[in-house]
């Protein structure tokens, strides 16, 4: 009887099975996604399984003209959203950056569209966020695909410091399309950002852009190149994967040159305006390195290309997905030490930044603090510890003392709004970097890269707040780091 009994338990737990492995057998598996599959071409081989974490991301497929005549860029693009909030959604916002005052620029909307039905919206924070009504609220987890047609405008500009416009022979556009605000536990984020602190703030997506452009034009963008087209006339069109990207940068110019290397997976790019060939092959040398360093020490950087392009930023940088701005007064010979130290920081954003986001309004020491730290090991591993040191000397610890010196400390953990313009860079990012320090100096080396390793696994693809990085280093250091962190991020 018993074991008649546990015989038919045995078919029962078989057929069941059956049952089951048939529910997940080839007839049923799910069709093959043609959008994703030609996003692998934006990554690394060996991070090409990531696909499966970004399934449900926000996508854009974007077809856009660049017109540099007048300097506009004009098109539509299909956001499909997956209402991952977990609340229905009434609304949805997009991000207008180049409306900030900082990118003295234009971005507005002329259409938006649901399928057939033309939605209302309207413009908000400053014109830099604009409300887009749903006629009936998308449930958590319905996919909503939205049609917006949009227009950019930027400006020639006569200033050193150029984030959004023309000048000197070179067009910078980053975050010129309209992006998805996120979700915070307040509703939508329309947070109008400080000129001294970064301005996006956006989840992880992957971008399918067709950019038209003129044909004497030299684009570079986040992303890989999958096809470039004639277009009619003068003009191309390249079809461009991003790969997992938080936004996407265009950079344009008549004279920019090019060269590359390969630093493990990922093939690096340099671009460089003629006069300065010396300096672009050094920004290749440089953004190669750094790469293999950062690889070894943090885990892969999944993109299959990345570029630094000198772009009007002065002498200073800007990162962007899979691209690093690196201002032209860099370039010179005589700013040849400050050029590598930029790049070397430009391209540790693609971890910090892009592949582990975080929020850069409230808490921009958890990118800048970090990154600009990690600059040491580029160093170190380079050149040796004697020339680390040099940089922890002059770049972080005598613009801390300063601070100290003329009664402006402050803790690195307040918004970019809570900091006065002139203290900004000396307490997030010299006395960030100090922060880092002292925490790898409590926990080890070992146990320092072995947490920004796990921080990377975990939080690949997503935001991350301060306390999943100080979990990170407190379980890999195996001890409690709060004293710390309550004294130099809180001040307390
Ligand atoms: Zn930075």
């Amino acid at each position: 009887m018993k074991r008649g009994v546990a015989a038919l338990a045995v078919l029962i737990v078989l057929w069941c099975g059956l049952v089951w492995l048939s529910g997940c057998g080839p007839d049923d598996a799910p069709p093959p996604d043609p959008f994703l599959e030609r996003q692998r071409a934006a990554l690394v081989p060996s991070c090409q399984d990531d696909l499966a974490l970004l399934v449900g991301v926000p996508r854009y497929v974007v077809t856009a003209t660049l017109n540099a005549a007048d300097l506009t860029l004009t098109g539509r693009q299909t956001i499909r959203y997956v209402n991952r909030t977990g609340k229905p959604l009434r609304d949805i916002v997009l991000r207008l950056y180049p409306n900030l005052p900082q990118y003295i620029g234009g971005l507005g909307l002329d259409e938006v569209r649901r399928g057939e039905k033309v939605l209302e919206w309207s413009y908000e924070a400053e014109d830099t966020a604009a409300r887009v009504i749903l006629p009936q609220p998308l449930a958590p987890q319905e996919t909503l695909a939205l049609d917006v047609e949009f227009h950019a405008k930027a400006q020639a500009i006569n200033q050193d410091y150029v984030l959004y416009g023309q000048a000197r022979g070179l067009l910078s556009l980053p975050s010129t399309l309209p992006l998805l605000a996120t979700f915070g536990a307040d509703g939508w984020r329309v947070d109008i950002a400080e000129s001294h602190g970064d301005a996006v703030l956006a989840d992880v997506a992957l971008f399918e852009v067709r950019l038209t452009a003129p044909e004497t034009l030299a684009v570079v963008t986040t992303g890989t190149v999958f096809t470039t087209t004639r277009a009619g006339g003068t003009r191309l069109t390249y079809h461009i994967v991003s790969g997992p990207a938080r936004d996407f940068g265009i950079l344009a110019g008549p004279e920019l040159r090019v060269v590359q290397a390969q630093a493990d997976e990922t093939t690096v790019y340099s671009y460089y305006q003629p006069a300065h060939a010396d300096g672009g092959r050094a920004a290749l040398w440089q953004a190669a390195a750094a790469l293999r360093i950062y690889n070894r020490l943090f885990g892969p950087c999944p993109l299959a290309e990345f570029k630094i392009v000198e772009a009007p930023l002065g002498v200073r940088g800007m990162e962007y997905p899979g691209l690093s701005l690196i201002g032209d007064g860099l370039y010179a010979p005589a700013n040849r030490d400050d050029l590598e130290f930029l790049v070397a920081h430009e391209v540790g954003h693609q971890w910090w930044y892009n592949l582990v986001g975080n929020d850069p309004l409230l808490s921009p020491w958890q990118d800048e603090g970090l990154t600009e730290y990690n600059t040491a090991f580029y160093y170190r591993l380079l050149y040796g510890q004697a020339r680390a040191a040099e940089l922890k000397r002059v770049r972080w610890t005598i613009p801390t003392e300063s601070l100290v010196k003329r009664g402006r400390d402050a803790p690195i953990g307040k918004p970019v709004a809570d900091y006065p313009a002139a203290d900004y860079e000396a307490i997030v990012y010299a006395k960030g970097a100090l922060f880092f320090d002292a925490i790898r100096q409590a926990i080890g080396d070992e146990a320092y890269f072995k947490a920004l390793r796990t921080y990377r696994r975990d939080y690949a693809y997503r935001i991350a707040g301060p306390a999943d990085l100080l979990r990170a280093f407190e379980q890999a250091g195996g001890r409690p780091l709060d004293a710390l962190y309550r004294q130099w991020v809180r001040g307390e």
